[in-house]
């Protein structure tokens, strides 16, 4: 029976960072020169977070998604998914990747009872790709989309950030690009999340925007009507393709949202935009018993009243979200420490 906060929504998806890490500097999320880590020490082990997802999938929680940083740098990530997909309270098991280490790893990630798999692709040009990570790595993202699609996970999907002037000429491309594949295409708008210390409002490419875009190439584009609580709005090409727009920037959807997110470290948010969280890894380490977490796990919930991406969106003057003086001095603040 999940629990609901003020706004009346259940508490149904968690989202799990294994590491503050990455292997990429995308332009959106990480473009600085130097970070600040989470101390080693500090991150939860792979049975402290099964603890932790046990007492979740107590209070309703079916649906977890694996994420960071990159997931797929943390030592061992197939025992983490094996141990979580071993749990029935978990219906829906996910990895959001950048896709720079999953060639090898994907078969493994699959036999371990992953469900489904989210590879993040901003471009397909491969200077591009350097301009917007920071390293040549693009072929080795797109043969980890060819292991994950021969791998039979139950869905592949690609994740692109569209920025102005950027990349917002290649929709077609990667639409073209995922169709062979199986793989469904969501476009994300730019958000001003921590991190994204270079955001602005005219690098975001609006929903609107991306659907006239595609329409004038493809034809008219039909709405699929579905009751659901994934942040994508889903659509279908004339020919049937499908592809998903997340717009979380201009067409915020936090009445419908039911997901929760756990830092690599134990720290429990409510929104991307929070500024701060609840510490489970405290509580955990110093012996609290299995009801006392979900007890405080309850509260925390019941009293969630936030709707971040709608109080941005009615913001008068909207810059970059947090200041990189603040970022150096809390890593919680960030979108790779958050996890996306
Ligand atoms: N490393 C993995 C990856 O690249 O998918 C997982 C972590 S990454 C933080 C998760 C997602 O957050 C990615 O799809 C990424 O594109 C998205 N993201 C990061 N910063 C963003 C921003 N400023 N606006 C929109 N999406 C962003």
């Amino acid at each position: 029976m999940a629990i609901l906060d003020r706004f009346g929504r259940p508490l149904r998806s968690l989202r799990v960072s294994v590491t503050d890490r990455c292997n990429l500097r995308c332009l959106y999320c990480m473009p600085e020169p130097d970070y600040a880590w989470l101390p080693k020490d500090t991150l939860l082990t792979f049975e402290e977070i099964g603890t932790i997802a046990d007492a979740f999938c107590d209070l309703g929680v079916e649906r977890v998604r694996l994420t960071g940083g990159e997931p797929l740098l943390r030592r061992d990530l197939t025992s983490l998914v094996r141990l979580l997909a071993a749990r029935p309270a978990i219906r829906d098991l996910a990895l959001t990747t950048n896709g720079v280490l999953l060639a090898a790893q994907a078969t493994a990630l699959r036999a371990a009872g992953l469900h489904r798999i989210t590879v993040s692709l901003d471009t397909l040009d491969r200077q591009r790709f350097r301009e917007m990570t920071r390293f040549d790595s693009l072929d080795a993202v797109l043969d980890g989309i060819d292991a994950s699609a021969a791998a039979g996970f139950e869905s592949l999907k690609i994740d692109t950030v569209v920025m102005r002037g950027v990349n917002d000429h290649e929709l077609t491309a990667i639409i073209e690009y995922g169709r062979p594949l199986g793989a469904e295409v969501r476009f994300i708008e730019y958000m001003d999340v921590g991190g994204a210390t270079r955001w602005s409002p005219g690098a975001v490419v609006s929903r609107r925007e991306m659907l006239e875009a595609l329409a004038r190439y493809y034809g008219p584009i039909t709405p699929i009507d579905e009751e659901s609580s994934a942040p994508a709005d889903r659509f279908a090409l004339p020919d049937g393709t499908i592809f998903g727009i997340i717009s979380s920037t201009t067409e915020p959807f936090c009445d419908s949202c039911d997901r929760s997110r756990l830092t690599a470290d134990g720290v429990w948010l409510m929104c991307l935009y929070a500024s701060a969280g609840t510490d489970l890894r405290r509580p955990l380490r110093a012996g609290a018993t299995a009801d006392e977490l979900r007890h405080l796990i309850a509260t925390v919930w019941s009293s969630r009243a936030d709707r971040g991406a709608e109080e941005r969106l009615g913001s008068s003057t909207r810059e970059a979200l947090i200041p990189v003086s603040a970022l150096k001095k809390d890593a919680h603040l960030e979108m790779h420490t958050r996890g996306g």
